[in-house]
C-alpha cells in the first residue's frame, strides 16, 4: 500500500482510472481442459492477470510421511513467472509464493471431498504468467475450476474475489495502481453455495462499517463470478457431449 497522495484513482464521477465503477469486476475469462497431459485444468485471465491452473490426483501422497491417513492433502504450489511482471521476479519460491500456496491450500481443501481420499496428495500448480494485482484470489478461481474439471469430488466451488479502500472509497477488484497506492486490500474465498469464508486476509486498515461494506460487495460480486465458473465447467461437458455423439 502507497502513499502517493497527490495520485487520483477516483474521479469526482466515481470512476476509476480504468474506467470502472465502484461495485464493477475487470473482466474475467476462464477456460477448461487447456493442458493435455494434467488430469485437469484452467486457464484463468481477469484484467491484465493471466494464468494458467494444472491438478494432478488424487495419487498416493509422497514423501509417505506427508500422508495423513483420514483423508487427502492438497498441495497447491503458487509460482510467479519471472517475466509477469514489470520488475523480473527472481525464479523460484519467496516467502510471498510460500504464503500465498498455504492459504490457497486451506481453502481448496475446505471444498473438495478430501475425507474420500486418505493417503492420497492432490496437487494444484497455479502458475501466473501475467500479473495485475488479485493474483491469489484469480489463482484460486480458476483453481476450483481445474479440481472440478479434474473430475475430483467437490463440496462446492470457490470463488476468490477482492475488495478494499481506495481514495478513502470502498471498491471491488482492484486493479494495480489501486493495490499500489490505495488504503486497503481484502483477498477473500467464499464456498460459492453456503458462503463459507475459506480465504480471507487483509491489508492496510478498515473500520467495521468499512469492512461489512468491502464484504457485502464481494458476496455480491462472487455470484458474478462463480456464474463465469459454472459457465466454463458447462463448456466442458457440452463439448464432451458432442463428441460422444458424434461417435
Ligand atoms: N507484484 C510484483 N512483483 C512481485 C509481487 C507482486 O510486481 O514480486 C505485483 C503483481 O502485479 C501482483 C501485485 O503486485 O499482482 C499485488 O501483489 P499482492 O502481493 O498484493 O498479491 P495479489 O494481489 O496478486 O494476490
Amino acid at each position: 500500500m502507497g502513499t502517493a497522495s497527490d495520485i487520483k484513482l477516483i474521479d469526482e464521477k466515481g470512476i476509476r482510472l480504468d474506467g470502472r465503477s465502484l461495485s464493477e469486476l475487470r473482466p474475467i475469462k476462464i477456460e477448461t481442459d487447456v493442458l493435455e497431459r494434467a488430469d485437469g485444468s484452467a486457464y484463468i485471465e481477469w484484467g491484465g492477470n493471466k494464468i494458467m491452473v494444472a491438478v494432478y490426483g488424487p495419487r498416493e501422497a509422497y514423501p509417505k510421511h506427508t500422508q495423513d491417513i483420514d483423508k487427502a492433502v492438497i498441495k497447491a504450489r503458487y509460482n510467479m513467472a519471472a517475466f509477469s511482471v514489470d520488475e523480473r521476479k527472481r525464479p523460484g519460491p519467496d516467502r510471498r509464493s510460500v504464503e500465498i500456496s498455504k492459504v490457497i491450500s486451506e481453502a481448496l481443501q475446505c471444498a473438495i471431498m478430501v475425507e474420500q481420499f486418505p493417503r492420497a496428495q492432490i496437487d494444484v500448480y497455479i502458475e501466473v504468467l501475467q500479473a495485475d494485482a488479485g493474483t491469489r484470489i484469480a489463482g484460486l478461481t480458476a483453481a476450483s475450476v481445474a479440481v472440478a474439471a479434474a473430475g475430483i469430488p467437490m463440496r462446492d466451488l470457490v470463488v476468490g474475489c477482492t475488495a478494499g479502500k481506495v481514495d478513502g472509497k470502498i471498491v471491488l477488484d482492484l486493479g494495480k495502481e489501486e493495490d499500489n497506492f490505495g488504503q486497503a486490500d481484502l483477498p477473500m474465498g467464499i464456498l460459492a453455495k453456503s458462503g463459507k469464508i475459506v480465504l480471507m486476509q487483509m491489508d492496510g486498515d478498515l473500520t467495521t462499517e468499512e469492512f461489512d461494506e468491502a464484504t457485502a460487495m464481494i458476496y455480491d460480486a462472487a455470484k458474478r463470478i462463480n456464474d463465469i465458473q459454472r459457465e466454463a465447467l458447462a463448456g466442458k461437458y457440452r463439448a464432451l457431449a458432442m463428441e460422444r455423439g458424434g461417435e
